[in-house]
């Protein structure tokens, strides 16, 4: 065999597309040439495979090597081509021969096989970026594929389901693997970490409404903003929200973690919902995504989990608008001179902010220092669009003075039980949280009393309520219901609702 074909994977945002590497030996003058938008990554990688072949035993073949990876128009980065290109050249060069597939001579027995990993001189394996989207990619595109990582990315990768993973220490253990001398191990999925112990909500003492529109927050997954002054509980309370978070389920938790694995800090791969709270410095760059080699922000680190912007009105115009995309269609876009890549992003949006710039206005105890117009102004930092984004508002009054003599809240863990229970009934009817209900699926979904309709129809022609409005308050009326276990929504739980706007 003179050429040799075989699969990889690239990495674009979290998603890992395809990769032919295709390794052609031909006589003449010894040149070992990489083809196809390589960058320098790629042509170090040359001196790799080279003395990684020749220290694992084989032979450097002397002739006019071309390894093309395709497609051409693909960013591809990082070592993982490595390894299918050592291989590429052994196949090529007649070192190793692979015993055809069962199905007969004109089937490639490698067809199925998907190869990533960076080799060190030595021949052994280094461990790839991003693992679990290199295996989510090729789940999604092939059944049946076969994925040979380097070990500890393996056990990474096998948490994906519908592939078979095989741990890789060496380029040898590789060639033995695929000649069928000796199989690999089939990798074990490393097991999720221990769940951090979150804050409990018996922490907050007092505060029974904001407590109330948290659990209602995340039974339907409603997007929430705390407006209080100081000192009253805001980010206590929204710090406390994952505990009360149903779990992730498997899938989610997986890009979760794959998203986390992107940007080389240990990811929070389990089922516990991502909690992400980026200071009010923070870049719109930083909090969506960007950079030269674009990132992940704090948006897509917070993907099946929650983000939490404190102080809202401190954040740059800049950051605020450019979250209006990913709030409407759960991913951002990013693009670059040489490509575009999309993240995920659908997060629980929850926001605190003082209702003036001092944070004192309305306050017993403290004077506020601020005009009617500067306090106005301060609000009117965080546009209209986002505010009708938000289907909770909820105003938190000051502590009490006295508060360190209430009996302490409930606790998380008997909320949590709430919540399970009600996001349950939810997927069960409609196969998603009661925040993502939308035109006609609201209404089929949010049968009403007719009190309650009324009751709807009477409020929001009093606020002057624009339509999203109106479906904002039903959306939370249907929560409220599901946590009483009603089918059909009541006359109280459009009271309720309708109280949780204050714009
Ligand atoms: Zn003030």
């Amino acid at each position: 065999m003179t050429l040799a074909v075989l699969t990889s994977r690239a990495l674009a945002g979290v998603d890992a597309p395809a990769v032919r590497v295709e390794t052609h030996l031909a006589a003449g003058l010894p040149t070992f040439t990489v083809v196809g938008l390589a960058d320098v990554e790629v042509r170090e990688s040359r001196e790799r495979v080279r003395a990684a072949i020749l220290n694992s035993g084989y032979d450097f073949p002397a002739g006019r090597i071309t390894v093309n990876l395709s497609p051409a128009d693909l960013r591809k980065e990082s070592g993982r081509f490595d390894l299918p290109m050592a291989l590429g050249v052994l196949l090529a060069s007649g070192q190793v021969s692979v015993p055809p597939a069962p199905g007969g001579p004109g089937d490639d027995p490698l067809t199925h096989v998907v190869l990533a990993g960076e080799l060190s001189l030595t021949g052994t394996l280094v461990p790839v970026a991003a693992p679990l989207a290199i295996a989510l990619g090729t789940a999604r595109d092939h059944a049946h594929a076969e994925l040979i990582l380097p070990a500890v990315s393996a056990a990474q990768a096998a948490h994906v389901p519908g592939l078979r993973v095989w741990a890789a220490h060496t380029l040898t253990e590789v060639v033995s693997h695929v000649t069928g001398a000796a199989p690999l191990a089939v990798a074990r999925p490393a097991p999720w970490p221990e769940p951090l112990p979150l804050p409990c909500l018996s922490d907050v003492r007092g505060q029974g409404g904001a407590r109330r529109a948290l659990e209602l927050a995340a039974a339907g997954g409603h997007s929430l903003l705390m407006v209080g002054p100081p000192g009253a509980g805001k980010s206590m309370l929204a710090q406390r929200l994952p505990g009360i978070l149903p779990p992730l389920a498997a899938e989610h938790a997986l890009e979760a973690a794959a998203i986390a694995s992107l940007t080389g800090e240990p990811g929070c791969m389990g089922t516990q919902p991502p909690f992400r709270a980026p200071h009010h410095t923070a870049s719109a760059a930083a909090l969506v995504g960007g950079g030269a080699r674009p990132r992940p922000g704090e948006i897509s680190r917070a993907h099946h989990g929650v983000l939490f912007l404190d102080e809202l009105p401190e954040f740059s115009r800049r950051a605020l608008e450019a979250l209006r995309e990913p709030l409407e269609t759960g991913q951002i876009s990013i693009s670059r001179a040489m490509q575009t890549v999309r993240y995920p992003a659908r997060f629980q949006f929850v926001a605190a902010m003082n209702p003036c710039p001092c944070g004192w206005r309305g306050h017993p105890r403290h004077a506020c220092r601020c005009s009617a117009e500067q306090a106005s102004r301060y609000r009117a930092k965080v546009s209209g669009p986002m505010l009708d984004r938000i289907d909770l508002h909820v105003m938190l009054p000051p502590a009490q003075a006295d508060w360190m003599s209430l009996p302490p809240g409930e606790p998380s863990a008997a909320i949590r039980e709430r919540v399970v229970a009600c996001r349950e009934r939810q997927v069960a009817r409609q196969g998603e949280p009661n925040a993502a209900l939308v035109g006609h699926q609201l209404e089929a979904c949010c049968p009403m009393a007719e009190q309650a309709r009324e009751l709807l129809r009477v409020a929001m022609s009093r606020l002057h309520a624009s339509a999203r409005a109106t479906h904002r308050a039903l959306r939370v009326a249907r929560t409220a219901a599901d946590l009483d276990g009603d089918e059909i929504i009541a006359e109280r739980h459009i009271a309720e609702a309708v109280q949780y706007r204050l714009s």
